[in-house]
């Protein structure tokens, strides 16, 4: 979480870090703030809020710098306010720096400086690396030949306990930067007269299209027409430049009113583009460019652990059904987190698939590290190209969702799950699924994006449900087999914009505990479409309607779905069992954003959240 933006070249600093921040916004959101060497001396304008009211306090400072650092917060110690935003300096203010991460070992480090009579500001784990920079700055004397600046970030890094990604810059050295990482990511970029540092790829946009993704362990030293990055032992890298590959207008609002809107109405197109070039030519499985696994390795393979956190998940638990329906291999999902404290015995022949729309999330890229660790072959499905979990999967594959700026994950949750079912038909082709039923599954997931359209359609007649129930303090989402993953991801999506409580279940657990909600006040959405547990889903129906709760339907055309058994009912088309999960959520994302939308809420800012979770 939270944005890191640092730029020096030869234009005006403040304009562009405003810029970069901007598109770093959705990574935290909760205070912004930058730095700048002003004629020796670093200034720094920092605020509670949104980018845009630090933006109007630069403007009005008129800063005249050629370089600087800047960040977008999403606090994990100490209070939103103005003093604990970032950058923060040192005691003797010569050293300003911006941090993403949460340095463990910070009030050991505090007290160590306290005892040397440095005060501290703030309440966060920041303040007292750039504190303890200094301390070393002032006191030690490099070896002939070093810069002492980059020296004394390379020493203090070495006593940081932690995850980080940080920006430093120093009062006596206005035309360098030093940037280093360790679990937060960092990329540099490289311009023409101008060089940067960021989180995140997007903060170039209109700069520069060369990158260099940096590792864990590594610092970078950047000037207007240079750049070297070494390991925190000093030993140089050679950097390898990427070209990235983006549309700048993919992140425009458009006419749309939220990006969450924008992505939502998106899906037909980046379903398309999740497929694009991926079928045989045979037209009876899928095919993958980058999943570095022989097909007679893959056979081996005889159980599948998938790792995930939020939304990415729920894409696993449909990856889950999907895979042991058309690969009858054994499919376990764990939480990411879970997962990698608790030391889980693996057979040998396991492999592991981690799935995360931004290739950052921390807690699932450390499942990735630690199944590496143990020797397990790994997976991913990531959407952001040069992720480190893109980087570091023995084997990946893209999304090709493009850009996903709203908080709450929609067209990458559909998209992985389109990749989901690509799999599970890839692996069950390597195993007894015939030809013609991989040819009518390819055949089925194609028609997909047009079948997202027909849903689409419908938004007027969804936004309407949706007003009529906006008043509910809380809902139920129901649904069985691979409508139980859709039942969660439904409830998450509305407390993630809404803020209202909402609970997903698997519906025949409703009478474990959840029907004691039901009532007049808590309305149902049931995902209830054709298949072979309609009768079943059409009986719990009866069970909550006996009991006076409203239910919110959605079922396929030509289910004979009772129309007296719902007060509301919302058709999906018809079609193959792997492609109704993606047609499932895309009435459950239109509910959620017309529900936070009526009540006001800021959809694609939601209060607490940020898309990109890089703190455990
Ligand atoms: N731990 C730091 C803070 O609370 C950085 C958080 C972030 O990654 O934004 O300020």
């Amino acid at each position: 979480m939270c944005g890191i933006f640092a730029y020096v070249g030869r234009q005006k600093a403040g304009g562009i870090l405003l810029e970069g921040l901007k598109r770093l916004e959705y990574r935290g959101y909760d205070s912004a703030g930058l730095a700048v060497a002003d004629k020796d001396k670093l200034r720094v304008i920092k605020k509670k809020g949104r980018v845009e009211v630090v933006a109007a306090k630069a403007r009005r400072a008129r800063l005249q710098a050629v370089m600087g650092i800047s960040h977008t917060r999403w606090a994990t110690h100490g209070d939103v306010n103005d003093t604990n935003a970032h950058p923060h300096l040192s005691d003797d203010s010569k050293i300003a720096l911006v941090h993403n991460g949460v340095i463990e070992n910070y009030a050991s480090i505090k007290k160590f400086l306290e005892s040397r009579n440095c005060s501290f500001q703030s309440q966060t784990d920041t303040e007292v690396l750039a504190s303890l920079i200094a301390y070393h700055y002032a006191k030690e004397q490099p070896e002939e030949g070093k810069n002492r600046f980059l020296e004394s970030v390379r020493k203090s890094l070495h006593h940081v306990e932690g995850a980080y990604g940080i920006a430093v810059i120093c009062a006596d050295y206005p035309n360098e930067i030093v940037g280093a990482r360790k679990g937060s990511p960092l990329v540099l970029g490289v311009g023409n007269g101008e060089n940067m540092i960021s989180s995140d790829v997007s903060a170039f946009a209109g700069r520069t299209q060369n990158v260099v993704y940096l590792d864990d362990g590594q610092v970078v030293l950047i000037t207007r027409d240079d750049f070297s990055v070494t390991t925190m032992m000093d030993e140089s890298v050679q950097p390898v430049i990427n070209r990235v590959d983006w549309e700048i207008e993919e992140s425009v609002l458009g006419t749309f009113s939220h990006y969450m809107e924008k992505e939502i109405f998106e899906q037909p197109t980046s379903l398309e583009n999740t497929m694009r070039g991926r079928f045989s030519d045979d037209g009876s499985t899928a095919k993958f460019g980058g999943l570095n696994i022989a097909a007679r390795d893959l056979r081996q393979i005889d159980r599948i652990l998938f790792c995930a956190c939020g939304t990415a998940w729920h894409a696993c638990l449909v990856a889950e059904y999907l895979i042991e329906r058309f690969a009858r291999l054994p499919v376990e999902v764990d939480y990411a987190s879970e997962f990698r404290y608790r030391n889980a015995p693996l057979d040998k022949n396991t492999l592991v698939f981690v799935i995360s729309q931004s290739g950052e999330t921390i807690d699932t890229l450390e499942a990735l590290r630690e199944s590496k660790r143990k020797g397990f072959r790994t997976l991913a499905f990531t959407n952001v190209v040069g992720s480190t979990i893109a980087r570091e999967t023995d084997g990946g594959i893209y999304q090709h969702a493009g850009p996903e700026i709203g908080v709450a994950s929609t067209k990458a949750f559909t998209s992985q799950i389109l990749l989901a079912a690509m799999v599970a038909l890839y692996l069950g082709r390597l195993r007894d699924l015939s030809f013609n039923d991989g040819t009518e599954i390819v055949k089925a997931l194609k028609k997909t994006p047009g079948l997202v359209s027909q849903i689409l359609d419908q938004a007027d007649k969804i936004k309407a449900i949706a007003e009529k129930y906006a008043d509910s303090r809380d809902f139920l989402f129901l649904g069985r087999q691979l409508m139980f993953p859709l039942a969660l991801e439904g409830a998450l999506k509305l407390k993630e914009i809404s803020y209202l409580h909402a609970e997903g279940y698997p519906a025949a657990e409703m009478k474990h505990g959840p029907l004691a909600l039901i009532g007049p006040e808590c309305p149902t959405v049931f995902i209830a479409p054709k298949g072979e547990i309609f009768k079943k889903n059409l009986a719990n129906i009866q069970e909550i309607k006996a009991r006076k709760g409203p239910i919110i339907a959605i079922t396929s055309t030509g289910s004979d779905f009772p129309e007296d058994l719902a007060d509301d009912i919302i058709f999906i088309p018809q079609s193959h069992e792997c492609v109704t999960p993606i047609l499932a959520a895309i009435p459950l994302q239109l509910l959620a954003y017309y529900i936070a939308r009526h009540r006001g809420c800021d959809v694609d800012k939601p209060r607490n959240l940020a898309k990109s979770v890089t703190v455990e």
